[in-house]
């Protein structure tokens, strides 16, 4: 599925401490594949990934210190953008609000009518009222009855009356009389887009004035969706569009092309079949949703959030010059611990949880490294090639831990500056072509 596909394009890039063009091109390919296989229309993955490498280009991804994360963000940030950016509200300013719910036969209008009106009823202290206005089917006005029986909502019904017109008029004024203040105007679909049934919807729309017309959409629908969106936007110029059935394992990509084709906010999503599953859509977890990072990305941010780059540049120098020490290595920890607890930050990568749970994690994994080092001299921690057997000694007995734990640091430390000279010096150009480039 698409999330193991976007875990392999970016499982490269989380790997390598640094990548190189090619890299970075061909995990955009992979993302854009990613996303065709999630149903996203071909041209919109396209553009989509153009932009991200143009940008990637611009922020000079590939000389930054966590190229990798970089590109990571924004992949998740131009698809954050892509479907919409920030959440968008729903319009209760009406008295009555009107809602009206447009979309196919089967796209899930009846159900989410009855999901909104709970969450209105719960989450805003709303009175609503549903409205049945698919009169073709006996077993339709049935069903919302039996949806506002389940959420203790009532229902306006006319079942003799043929006129959906008359029949959401009429429920507007007994709304007024009886003090709700949210009508809900659930209608009838066609299994297909059909010219009375755009008809139909149309003359109810005009009629009733709703603040809000919702156009329903089955997300596992995918390119489908998309004509139907812009079918019904053409003749309704509707508000917002509503993604059912999003649970389970159903891909995301109808949610960012609906949005690029006809440009109107995703509201909510339903994610199942009970009153309860109605979600806000955030354009921010939907991205990651569909990239697969779970909480990898929150993690990427706190990280960029601490990283201090006038410092990362400064260590650099000091490599490139042989001057890298202990007073070095200790800010470096604690860059790392800025970040956060060992425990959550190993929790927030996925699947490392799992994999390190009969693993015990120290609250504080560096005390025994922050103590040693604080037990040298300033001189040893400038030069560690001063620490002979003697002082090590010292050191051990200095910062309370044994002997074989100063060699361990001190044998860490020495292939850590080994690595980074490598990386730095003329050879390094070399080096990174032979790790991948
Ligand atoms: P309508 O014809 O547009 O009114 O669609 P319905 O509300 O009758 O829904 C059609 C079918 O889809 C029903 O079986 C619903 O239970 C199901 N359904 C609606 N929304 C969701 C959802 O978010 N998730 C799942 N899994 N099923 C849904
Ligand atoms: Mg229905």
């Amino acid at each position: 599925n698409l999330s193991d596909k976007l875990d392999k394009a970016f499982h490269i890039l989380k790997g390598h401490g640094k990548i190189t063009e090619v890299n970075v091109a061909e995990t955009l390919k992979e993302v854009r594949r990613a996303l065709l296989d999630a149903d996203v229309n071909f041209k919109i993955a396209k553009d989509f990934t153009t932009k991200v490498k143009e940008k990637a280009i611009g922020q000079d991804v590939l000389t930054t210190l966590q190229p990798g994360q970089l590109l990571v963000k924004l992949v998740k940030d131009e698809l954050t953008e892509l479907m919409g950016g920030d959440v968008a509200g729903i319009n209760l300013s009406g008295n009555p609000t009107v809602i009206l719910m447009a979309g196919l036969q089967g796209s899930g209008k009846t159900t989410f009518s009855g999901k909104l009106a709970n969450y209105l009823l719960t989450k805003k202290n709303k009175k609503p009222l549903l409205v049945a206005c698919d009169i073709y089917r006996p077993a339709a006005i049935q069903q919302l009855y039996v949806v506002g029986d389940s959420i203790g909502v009532e229902v306006y019904s006319e079942p003799e009356n043929k006129n959906p017109v008359e029949i959401a008029q009429n429920a507007i004024k007994h709304a007024k009389a009886n003090g709700f203040n949210v009508v809900i105007v659930d209608t009838a679909g066609r299994l297909a887009v059909d010219e009375e049934m755009m008809n139909e919807i149309e003359r109810v729309h005009k009629a009733i004035e709703p603040q809000e017309t919702l156009f329903v959409v089955d997300a596992m629908t995918g390119q489908d969706a998309v004509n139907t969106a812009k079918t019904f936007n053409e003749r309704l110029n509707f508000d917002g569009v509503i993604l059912t059935k999003l649970d389970g394992d159903t891909r995301g990509g109808a949610a960012i092309s609906i949005k690029s084709v006809v440009n109107k906010p995703i509201k909510f999503v339903g994610t199942g079949e009970k009153m309860d599953a109605i979600d806000v859509f955030y354009p921010i977890r939907m991205a990651e949703r569909i990239l697969g990072m779970g909480d990898v990305v929150s993690l990427v941010e706190r990280a960029q959030e601490q990283f201090d780059e006038e410092e990362a540049r400064k260590i650099q120098k000091k490599i490139a010059k042989n001057e890298f020490g202990f007073d070095d290595f200790l800010s470096q920890i604690q860059q790392v611990k800025k970040m956060g607890n060992m425990k959550d930050l190993v929790g927030m990568i996925p699947g490392a949880s799992k994999a390190m749970k009969d693993v015990e994690i120290e609250d504080d994994a560096f005390k025994h490294i922050e103590a040693i080092i604080h037990s040298m001299t300033p001189v040893e921690r400038s030069k560690p090639a001063l620490i002979d057997v003697k002082r090590k000694a010292r050191i051990a007995k200095g910062s309370g831990t044994k002997i074989e734990q100063v060699n361990q640091l001190m044998k860490q430390f020495e292939q850590m500056s080994k690595m980074m000279k490598m990386m730095q010096g003329p050879g390094g150009k070399n080096l990174m072509k032979m790790m991948g480039g």
